[in-house]
């Protein structure tokens, strides 16, 4: 199976009650052999107006950090823990995540990318859920997941704040900065080591 088809099975899900509001469902979007998968929360409006993933003022500013480190969107892939907008951006719930969860983890097995980066508390609590994102933003982690088929070293995880939390906050949008531009000397330690 291909991205491309596992996105048409994702983009019929009834799972959880979040198809009865959204408009279309936002699988994830990015080049399918990417060595950087991005992972935010939900979908906002407009990702659940065009289905696809960080297309408002977060998005923007995730491509300009992008940008900074000579990468395109089309260079990375991008999908969030839920695939479809929760009503009036609230919080997804436990069990909306636990429904979508082996959709993620589908993505990740066909994508195999060699750094996640995870976006914001929500996404990172998917993954690392004894950590606070204020402790270990900008650290980058190897972690055997189940249901994640890395290699026997396990799947390496960078933590960043939510480029939609950092926008209008000046120290955390400096850190975010900061964080991210760590990114290209973390994929070229991952592929030596
Ligand atoms: N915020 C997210 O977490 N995901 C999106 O796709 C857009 C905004």
């Amino acid at each position: 199976m291909t991205l491309k088809d596992l996105n048409q099975k994702i983009a019929s899900c009834q799972k959880c009650p979040l198809f009865k509001t959204r408009t279309q469902v936002v699988p994830g979007k990015g080049h399918p052999k990417a060595e950087i998968m991005f992972i935010g929360e939900a979908p906002g409006q407009k990702e659940d107006q065009t289905g696809e993933p960080f297309v408002g003022a977060a998005g923007k500013f995730l491509n300009e950090m992008l940008e900074t480190i000579n990468l395109k969107r089309e260079d990375v892939y991008i999908a969030n823990v839920c695939k479809c907008r929760p009503p009036n951006n609230r919080d997804p719930l436990p069990e909306e995540v636990i429904a979508c969860w082996p959709w993620l983890l589908e993505q990740i097995n066909l994508l195999q990318p060699k750094l996640i980066v995870t976006l914001g508390r929500h996404s990172m609590e998917r993954f690392l859920p004894s950590f606070k994102i204020s402790q270990i933003h900008g650290k980058a982690l190897r972690r055997k997941i189940e249901g994640i088929h890395s290699s026997a070293k396990g799947q390496v995880f960078y933590t960043l704040y939510h480029p939609a939390a950092a926008l209008y906050n000046g120290s955390m949008r400096e850190t975010l900065i900061k964080d991210f531009q760590r990114i290209p000397k973390l994929i070229k330690k991952i592929k030596e080591e």
